[in-house]
């Protein structure tokens, strides 16, 4: 497969990232990460942020996000729960959470709300580049109809 154009006057061929975070440093701390990413895909993506679920399910409803970054606790519930939401869709973006915990429940809970990969706070920056490219690499989820 050719490689993709990144060229920064053609928004099409950008990704999208949603990054679901209530805390500012954290946010900004993701941005940073992304900012100074050694792959380009995700260096050159185009960041969201929401700071709720409800802000998170708007921006949804308005755009084509190729991947979420998801903190589990959030103001007004559990990301877990938006992911669930998403599972229905017959094609939804790719989901990484990042959790502060680090318990093993939390992780089998991630995963079995169908979310994509699991990584605990505080992460490794190249963990977390190499992470969401690998999952941007792999494209949006789509469920065939009639599966459901
Ligand atoms: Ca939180």
């Amino acid at each position: 497969m050719p490689e993709r154009a990144f060229a920064e006057q053609d928004p099409e061929a950008r990704d999208v990232v949603l990054v679901v975070e209530d805390e500012f440093p954290n946010r900004a701390l993701l941005k940073a990460t992304v900012d100074r990413a050694t792959i380009p895909r995700v260096r050159e993506a185009i960041l969201l942020e929401a700071s709720t679920l409800a802000e998170a399910r708007s921006i949804l409803t308005t755009r084509q996000v190729d991947l979420i970054v998801l903190d589990v606790r959030l103001p007004d519930g559990d990301g877990l729960t938006l992911a669930r939401d998403l599972n229905g869709a017959e094609r939804r973006p790719r989901i990484l959470v990042l959790s502060a915990s680090v318990l093993p429940s939390e992780r089998s809970m991630a995963l079995d709300a169908g979310t994509d990969a699991f990584m605990a706070k505080p992460f490794v920056p190249a963990d977390v580049v190499e992470t969401m490219a690998g999952l941007l690499d792999a494209g949006p989820v789509v469920t065939p109809a009639g599966r459901l």
